[in-house]
């Protein structure tokens, strides 16, 4: 079988390195909050370009962490997207806001900033556009609307790990970045993980204290606080990922390039790479009129071919208390019965690749 993401390899990869991390770590004597998590905190932040970094439990917790830093909680509207991964919604839920959706480019999987006029209500309070699939979403006009009404724009980066726009790393344009070290992700942890990146002290001093029961210095809860921490292990690992982030992407791009050029006439939609924006394709994801038939044809062919995401948001039972009804967000409904992820990740070889392609043009053959 040929997996969608495979994040065993990178760990067979790096194994020296790794395991010698592991082994520090546990002899150590501190494994929560300790050195590890402050120098993979320097790092991050240097390598997004920002002041602040702060470790958290996981990119679920790191968005609602970032809400409530920001303040925003029951009573008040955030603005996302339904074409996203449960998660997204899943934070703004658990902050107490409401989640109201925008739909997507048409020809784009991110937020559509075109739409964020009619949402707006004096409820609103923040807009959190999703980097999906590894691309930024369009932040030019997202910030200049938040701008204008006084919005916050919390970046859900945790597909984003490394991506550009506009010459800088996602996750350093809103007040908040937003990541995730899920193992499967761009930088992804061996656990649980997640991190938010901001410009602002005031709001990295309040991220600190909201992850451990809002402790300050003296722990004394300045406010209601939750445990959400980076862990040490955790920490160590990134470290050594951290550095090969960049070439990780790199090899993931590789791969896409490889797709875009054998793909071509296939019968696909294949992904379409903006300008002033790097993509790094977290996943490859791929257009079809006949998605479940193209699903089931490659898995019968050994390749493990998934659709982000199946059931937006705005559709999924635990929404139906706030979201619109089907039939009012048409692109992200149109991209949900027509994505097809296909296997991407670094250490895909030339071969399996090959084995994916010649699988999707011989459905195109069958379907001719
Ligand atoms: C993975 C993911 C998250 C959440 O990350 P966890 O670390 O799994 O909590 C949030 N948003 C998006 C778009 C994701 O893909």
């Amino acid at each position: 079988m040929i997996f969608c993401g495979n994040p065993g390899m990178a760990y067979r990869a790096h194994r020296a390195e790794i395991d010698e991390a592991v082994r520090r770590v546990l002899a150590s004597g501190r494994y929560v909050l300790g050195p590890e998590v402050s120098e993979f905190e320097k790092s991050f932040a240097a390598y997004l370009g920002t002041e602040h970094a702060v470790g958290v439990g996981s990119g679920t917790d790191a968005l609602f962490l970032a809400l409530r830093a920001c303040g925003i909680g029951r009573g008040d509207e955030v603005i996302t997207v339904a074409h996203t991964a449960s998660a997204t919604v899943a934070a703004i839920v658990m902050s107490g806001a409401t989640p109201v959706f925008a739909d997507i480019e048409p020809d784009g999987f991110t937020l559509d900033a075109r739409g964020l006029p009619a949402l707006l209500t004096d409820r609103t309070k923040a807009v959190v556009p999703v980097h999906l699939y590894g691309q930024p979403a369009d932040m030019a006009p997202i910030l200049a609307f938040a701008k204008e009404h006084g919005l916050r724009v919390i970046e859900d980066c945790a597909q984003s790990a490394g991506a550009d726009y506009a010459g800088r790393k996602a996750g350093t344009w809103g007040d908040i970045g937003c990541f995730s070290f899920y193992p499967t992700k761009n930088l992804g942890a061996y656990g649980d993980g997640g991190l938010a990146a901001t410009r602002d002290p005031v709001l990295a001093e309040r991220l600190r204290r909201l992850r451990q029961y809002g402790w300050d210095e003296s722990r004394v809860s300045r406010e209601a606080g939750v445990n959400s921490r980076l862990d040490e292990l955790q920490a160590a690992i990134l470290r050594v990922k951290l550095r090969f982030l960049d070439v990780d992407n790199a090899m993931r791009i590789a791969h896409a390039d490889c797709y875009e050029q054998t793909l071509a006439g296939a019968g696909l939609a294949l992904p379409a790479r903006r300008a002033g924006r790097t993509h790094v394709f977290h996943l490859y994801v791929v257009r079809s009129r006949q998605q479940q038939a193209l699903l089931a044809h490659l898995q019968a062919h050994g390749i493990q071919a998934l659709a982000h995401y199946p059931v937006p948001a705005h559709l999924q039972p635990a929404c139906r208390l706030y979201a619109p009804g089907a039939g009012t967000l048409a692109q992200t409904e149109r991209a949900a019965k027509e994505v097809v992820s296909l296997p991407i990740y670094p250490e895909l070889e030339a071969a399996q690749q090959r084995q994916v392609v010649d699988a999707v043009r011989s459905f195109k053959a069958g379907h001719d």
